[in-house]
């Protein structure tokens, strides 16, 4: 398991979610904010992201089960933890680590459309281009990606890796082998 190249650094990261931060703060400036993070990648997105909003903000956390081991995504969707609150009335931003298929952000904004929040947005760190998926708004975007695997930053290879602090493009099995 080795990394092939950084894709993205640390100081790139930190700028971008900076630039985030700022926007966030003010378009929610009047508002009573609730990030929702998407379990486990988010957590490191989540917790920097949210050192740069300036603005009080709540805490809830997801849990869905996504890639199950491999690098492929399988495209069932299943809630291993819920939001602890409720979230009617509230504004509401999602904060995902990256958009690939999109499948699970379609669900879950599904899901969490008929618990009648006052808003619904969605934050993404990474979204990887040429990928068809469902038409989803991302009010906050940070990077385009081109459409390999990624690691670290919270993003896992087989459970590891999600502590690199930057985001890396790994090596192909095969590849690895041959080296
Ligand atoms: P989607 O439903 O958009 O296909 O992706 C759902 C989840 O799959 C993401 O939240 C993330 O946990 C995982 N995922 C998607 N692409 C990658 C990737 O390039 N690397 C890793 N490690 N996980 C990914």
């Amino acid at each position: 398991m080795k990394i092939d190249r950084v894709l993205i650094s640390e100081e790139e990261i930190d700028e971008k979610l900076a630039e985030m931060g700022r926007a966030i703060s003010r378009d929610y400036a009047d508002k009573n904010l609730l990030l929702v993070g998407v379990l486990k990648g988010a957590f490191m997105v989540m917790a920097d992201l949210a050192r740069h909003i300036d603005i009080p903000v709540e805490f809830d956390f997801m849990a869905v089960s996504s890639y199950g081991g491999t690098k492929k995504s399988s495209g069932v969707v299943r809630i291993l933890k819920d939001l602890d609150e409720e979230i009617s009335g509230r504004h509401v931003l999602i904060v995902e680590d990256i958009l690939d298929t999109g499948l699970t952000l379609h669900y879950l904004i599904r899901n969490l459309q008929v618990r009648q929040p006052a808003s619904l947005a969605l934050a993404a760190l990474l979204i990887k281009d040429d990928v068809e998926r469902p038409d989803l708004d991302v009010k906050y975007e940070g990077f385009h990606i081109p459409p390999e695997f990624v690691v670290g930053y919270g993003l896992d290879y087989e459970e590891k890796l999600r502590n690199l602090p930057y985001i890396g493009v790994m090596v192909a099995d095969d590849e690895a082998e041959d080296a």
